[in-house]
């Protein structure tokens, strides 16, 4: 099997676990990956339960797509990522409940909306930057991204959902789904004061779990 297409099996594979457990509903979302010759993303309206590795859309460097099914609307958000963060081998795109619900309150804090609430989200996912508005579709989102100059792994869009990168698809699901828990805990814990890691601790898990 080559590279791209156990890079193929792995989208579709992590795709329907994510759907299975109600990350993504309905066609919501969406995940690239990087190839020797550009980016795999899963297609516009596809349902992650029920993705073709054979249909799955392939852009070139420049972004333009090159085989499979027509690629996602919000695929500016990812190029975003490969362009400004050159380790980023994946990027996950969800609508996840939790993390979403954090991305449209209005005291969520916009330069740390993930606080260091457990050391794995520190260790997975890093700080997160919350991004304004804007509509689904507006390559406005890649350029505010860009602007960033590869600063956060992971990004939260306002009123929309996570943006999230790593090294290869499976760390990136694996923060994804790390980020979303976090995001559960907070939201549970909004009324109830909470003790966050000290930075001392923070830096400390950065020091000694130093990667992506
Ligand atoms: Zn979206």
């Amino acid at each position: 099997m080559t590279d791209e297409s156990r890079i193929r099996e792995d989208i579709v594979r992590l795709s329907k676990s994510l759907y299975d457990r109600g990350y993504s509903v309905g066609s919501a979302g969406n995940i690239s990956a990087a190839v020797d010759d550009g980016i795999l993303m899963t297609p516009t309206n596809s349902c992650w339960g029920f993705l073709d590795p054979a249909k799955i859309s392939k852009l070139d460097y420049d972004g333009r797509h090159v085989s499979g099914d027509k690629p996602s609307k919000e695929v500016f958000l990812h190029r975003a990522f490969y362009e400004t963060r050159p380790q980023t081998g994946a990027v996950v795109h969800l609508h996840s409940t939790f993390a979403t619900a954090l991305s449209c309150l209005e005291d969520t804090n916009p330069d740390d909306c993930i606080p260091p609430l457990t050391p794995y989200v520190v260790m997975r996912v890093g700080e997160v930057k919350l991004l304004p508005y804007v509509r689904p579709g507006d390559e406005k989102m890649g350029e505010m991204i860009r602007d960033l100059g590869g600063r956060y792994a992971a990004i939260l869009l306002a009123n929309h959902g996570p943006v999230v990168s790593a090294k290869d698809i499976t760390s990136a699901v694996y923060a994804a789904e790390e980020l979303e828990e976090t995001a559960k805990l907070l939201v549970m814990l909004r009324t109830a004061k909470t003790r966050l890691l000290t930075p001392n601790q923070v830096q400390e898990l950065r020091t000694v779990f130093s990667g992506y």
